[in-house]
């Protein structure tokens, strides 16, 4: 599971996470709301060590994230993360790709390399686009791919950051089914979303970020059918 306890951190002056704690179990989808600037993609970033926390504690799976001692790209083998964006590389094809990963880190045969990609571009509906290159894939797709290139690292957790924003709307849906899949396969999640019907429908819980702080936590119907905070309402009138 993914501890988190009382973490502060700041850009420069900027207190952009002041106090936050968290724990997300096994197998649970927990979807992060708030307004932009409020601390979410910081949130994520903290949690697979790319950025340092000034005060408290992370831990996944009992392993502290920031302390000296961790191997972090270890751990962070654990915890596939998806953008908004992922620039592919442009001259590579998508196998090729997703390849990538499972042959430099976990330094996996050429063979075995291209089997992990193929059944991750399978699972995510692009068992067709193997031999294409990114630039010929629609944003859904190019989507898609990225989350088939972090699964092809067999995470225990998967981090999206706004993954659906960049998207033309049609194309919203086909990478929301595609996290509703792997939500039922049982991976644990945290999903950062604008999409406020997907937090609704798919997360056990929902953390409302504002200024910083998770100003509110609950489940779906206690956050979306009876927020108790101001802020809770006043953003949910606006989003939705
Ligand atoms: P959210 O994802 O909720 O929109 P962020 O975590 O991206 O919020 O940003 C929180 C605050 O931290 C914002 O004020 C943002 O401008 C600032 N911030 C984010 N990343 C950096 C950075 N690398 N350097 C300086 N300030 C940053
Ligand atoms: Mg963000």
């Amino acid at each position: 599971m993914i501890q988190i306890e009382d973490v502060h951190k700041h850009f420069g002056p900027l207190h952009v996470l002041k106090g936050v704690s968290l724990s997300v179990e096994k197998g649970e989808v927990l979807s992060m709301i708030g307004g932009s600037g409020s601390g979410k993609s910081t949130m994520l970033m903290c949690i697979n060590g790319l950025e340092a926390i000034e005060k408290g504690r992370i831990s996944v799976d009992g392993v502290e994230v920031h302390a000296k001692s961790t191997d972090i790209n270890r751990l962070r083998r654990k915890i596939g993360i998806v953008f908004q964006q992922w620039n592919a590389f442009p001259h590579l094809t998508v196998l090729e790709n997703v390849m990538l990963a499972p042959r430099k880190v976990l330094r996996k045969s050429r063979h075995e390399a291209e089997e992990i990609a193929i059944e991750q571009l399978r699972h995510v509906g692009l068992g067709e686009k193997l031999k294409s290159f990114p630039s010929r894939l629609s944003g859904g797709q190019q989507q898609r791919m990225a989350i088939a290139r972090a699964l092809a690292m067999s995470p225990d957790y998967m981090l999206f950051d706004e993954v659906t924003s960049a998207l033309d709307p049609q194309l919203v849906g086909e990478v929301l089914d595609t996290l509703r899949m792997l939500s039922h396969e049982g991976m644990t999640m945290i999903v950062v979303t604008h999409e406020m019907r997907f937090a609704r429908e798919v997360s056990d819980r929902v953390a409302f970020f504002c200024k910083g702080q998770i100003h509110e936590l609950g489940t779906p119907d206690q956050i979306f059918e009876s927020p108790e905070r101001p802020e809770t309402i006043d953003f949910l009138r606006s989003a939705i």
